[in-house]
């Protein structure tokens, strides 16, 4: 169901567009940027399009072919920046504008497109990453493939694509861990009352985040956005599908109109109804952005309402549960937990039905004490870790087959539990297989005396 299911999904969200004239729409201007670490190339189009991209390698190239769309006569193309060294457009059958993109070995690309929002239209934005670490071995082409076009030339059919992130033998493929932080450009997210943005909190400790998962071993990141630019919410999920994202993590932070609400909450999908009234409520907030974000909810397709209704997508929620419950072991020992089980909502960001993901509500902006721990650079850096090390500690228990972390199995980290009120030292010896006294000796506990909040150890082996 799910595999019959994706390919319809992918199709509305990345590639297929809104009916246009064929020849209608045209690419009016190619625009460059770059940092350090990516170049970003925007594509201004004149109406909203779909797109494909793909990577060839030997050399580096990625190809975004762009169906029904015309290039505006006289188009100049930019020169080399960052990792890209030349941009160059073509012709393809079937009246596809092709336009390659030649850049530097070892870089990773990635494509979304945004609304108008300013004094921009409609864009289609490849973000040239490079990788900072180790290149993962591609797979070599079968054939010499044909030269691409050079800009105006005619080609003829497609050349093969060639698959990105194959297995060195015996190493493992990488997990990518998608990490999305919310909201961001117009879209501020909540506002605390020292003035803090949820947006700026939540892009920062993303992108420490990113930085804690590309030092493990068998892992990367995606940044869904590493700017201060608003992505739709499908468009998230769509991003991180084509990425072949293993997970993930949506990172917020909380606002309630009771100023002493406070901690940090874990929420997984809900197909149903959400936990309580308030996850209901968040999820709506949340959801929301998109009309804040400039994103027109007009176009809703019928599809995520089935997603959100008729699918089943319990081995999904099932997994993200899971993964939840790792994250909550981490962070509730870096910072208090409102809930210390995963919450389950309807929250649309969380709805892809084949990766696991969770949506973080990191804390509340709107308590002054809390906005204060959010907005400082060390309390974000220990949360960053903590989500790290429980993502970690969630696909070391369950390394997908052919992940680095499958081949290269490592003794379990001991696992951390949060204690729920109600909970007793021997429930959760027994629901960890521990001893009483073995559970005791680890946390340093003499009698069964414990409170709510409080973090255990769990020992292992
Ligand atoms: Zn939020």
């Amino acid at each position: 169901m799910f595999a019959d299911f994706w390919p319809r999904v992918a199709l509305i969200l990345g590639i297929a567009a809104p009916v246009a004239l064929a020849g209608a729409t045209e690419l009016q201007s190619v625009r460059t940027a770059s940092d350090s670490e990516s170049t970003r190339v925007v594509l201004d189009i004149s109406e909203p399009a779909g797109h494909r991209m793909f990577m060839l390698l030997n050399p580096s190239r990625v190809v975004v072919d762009l169906p029904g769309i015309s290039a505006r006569s006289g188009l100049p193309l930019p020169g080399a920046k960052g990792a890209l060294t030349r941009v160059r457009m073509g012709k393809q059958p079937g009246d596809v504008l092709r336009v390659v993109l030649d850049v530097e070995p070892r870089v990773t690309p990635t494509s979304f497109v945004l609304g108008p929002e300013g004094q921009f239209g409609h864009r289609i934005v490849v973000d040239l990453r490079r990788s900072s670490r180790e290149p993962v071995r591609e797979t070599p082409p079968r054939a010499p493939e044909p030269e691409p076009p050079a800009a105006g030339a005619e080609t003829q059919a497609p050349a093969p694509e060639v698959v990105m992130r194959a297995p060195a033998a015996g190493q493992g493929r990488d997990l990518v861990i998608a990490i999305d932080a919310g909201h961001g450009g117009k879209d501020p997210g909540a506002i605390g009352p020292k003035g803090g943005r949820e947006k700026d909190v939540v892009l920062s400790i993303s992108r420490q985040l990113a930085r804690e998962v590309n030092s493990v071993p068998g892992m990367r990141a995606l940044l869904i956005r590493d700017e201060d630019f608003y992505v739709a919410h499908r468009e998230r999920m769509a991003i991180a599908h084509r990425a072949e994202a293993d997970f993930f993590v949506s990172v917020h932070a909380d606002a309630a109109r009771n100023s002493r609400a406070r901690g940090a909450t874990v929420y997984a999908l809900s197909t149903k109804r959400a936990s309580d009234e308030a996850a209901r409520r968040l999820a709506e907030r949340e959801n929301a952005s998109d009309l804040i974000g400039g994103v027109s909810l007009s176009d809703k397709d019928p599809v995520l309402a089935r997603v959100l209704l008729d699918l089943s997508q319990s081995a999904a929620i099932s997994a993200s549960t899971t993964a939840g419950e790792h994250i909550i072991g981490e962070l509730g020992a870096v910072t208090r937990m409102r809930k210390t089980r995963v919450q389950h909502a309807p929250f649309i960001v969380l709805t892809s039905p084949d990766i696991p993901s969770l949506l973080i509500e990191t804390g509340y902006i709107s308590n002054p004490g809390e906005e204060s721990v959010l907005r400082a650079s060390s309390h974000q850096a220990r949360i960053a870790k903590a989500l790290s090390d429980g993502i970690v500690g969630y696909f070391r228990s369950n390394p997908p087959p052919g992940t680095h972390f499958a081949m290269n199995p490592l003794p379990p980290r001991p696992a951390r539990h949060v204690i729920s009120r109600g909970e007793t030292l021997s429930q959760i010896a027994a629901r960890y297989r521990v001893s009483l006294a073995r559970l005791r000796q680890a946390n340093n506990i003499r009698g069964d005396r414990i409170h709510a909040g409080q973090v255990l150890t769990i020992p292992t082996g």
